[in-house]
């Protein structure tokens, strides 16, 4: 082996291990860090040119996609794919640091955890309006963003038995009927939850979200208490469940209590 051929080889262990195998342009635009098939690309196209600054590691589709349009005025740059690079490598370095730790065990299949969902103490179910009205449910909901980017809350739905129902507008003062007691509240349209909503990073916000349920067998509740599931489908994140129970009281109770439901 000759002395450039080995220099190249190093080279190529380094580029290797700071990617760690993922693609630069997937993870840049599209926030994927899973590891890819690929090669390592020469961005200035000179296949001789074996210094590390002008090598990335690209999946197949990318590298074809960079070496056909890299010319062309809306290709990919030479200089935007570095830039890409040197994110990747420090997205890499900082969720391995020093370490042998496989990165396989450190990133989940899906590169950033969903929000938290929380059910809040000040939900509640009852009866609509009258004694007589359709039984509704008034569910406060905290979502805690802890990532350092946005997230889109595309769908939130709730399953009662074998069926979901989506959230409904209601704004105004509501007044929810059980036996024991009359809850009010006080909706806005700015906190409603009917429409795709954004979670900014690093942040915490509260939404209510109305439904209106299927007569329930009387009495209600009877010993069986009902139980319902709230799930939450974000972009490109798991989707959050977080199940309770309906009391008597026309509360809502949480196994475990009502703290943070951890995501999975
Ligand atoms: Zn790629």
């Amino acid at each position: 082996m000759n002395r450039r051929k080995k220099t190249a080889k190093a080279t190529e262990t380094a580029i290797l291990t700071k990617s760690r195998r993922r693609c630069a342009i997937c993870f840049s635009l599209k926030r994927d860090l899973s590891t890819k098939n690929g090669q390592i690309a020469h961005l200035d196209g000179n296949r001789d040119n074996n210094a590390e600054d002008n090598l990335a590691f690209l999946c197949f589709d990318h590298h074809e996609e960079y070496d056909t349009k890299r010319s062309q005025s809306k290709g990919l740059t030479e200089q935007e794919v570095k830039v890409y690079r040197e994110q990747l490598y420090q997205e890499v370095e900082r969720l391995a640091p020093e370490t042998n730790t496989p990165l396989a065990q450190v990133i989940p299949h899906c590169p950033l955890p969903p929000p938290k969902m929380q059910i809040i103490r000040s939900s509640h179910f009852g009866r609509l309006d009258s004694k007589d009205g359709r039984f509704a449910l008034l569910l406060k909901v905290k979502f805690r963003n802890e990532s350092t980017q946005p997230v889109l809350l595309q769908h939130f739905r709730i399953q009662d038995a074998d069926s979901w129902h989506a959230p409904q507008l209601q704004t105004g003062n509501v007044f929810l009927y059980v036996p024991t007691n009359i809850f009010a509240a006080a909706l806005r349209k700015e906190d409603d939850i009917t429409e795709a909503l954004h979670i900014p990073e690093m942040a915490e916000i509260e939404r209510h979200a109305f439904f209106i349920l299927p007569d329930q067998v009387e009495p209600f509740p009877g010993p069986k208490k009902l139980r319902l599931t709230v799930e939450a489908l974000f972009v490109q994140r798991s989707p959050q469940r977080v199940t309770f129970t309906l009391t008597d009281r026309g509360e809502i109770e949480q196994e475990g209590g009502l703290g943070n439901q951890e995501y999975t």
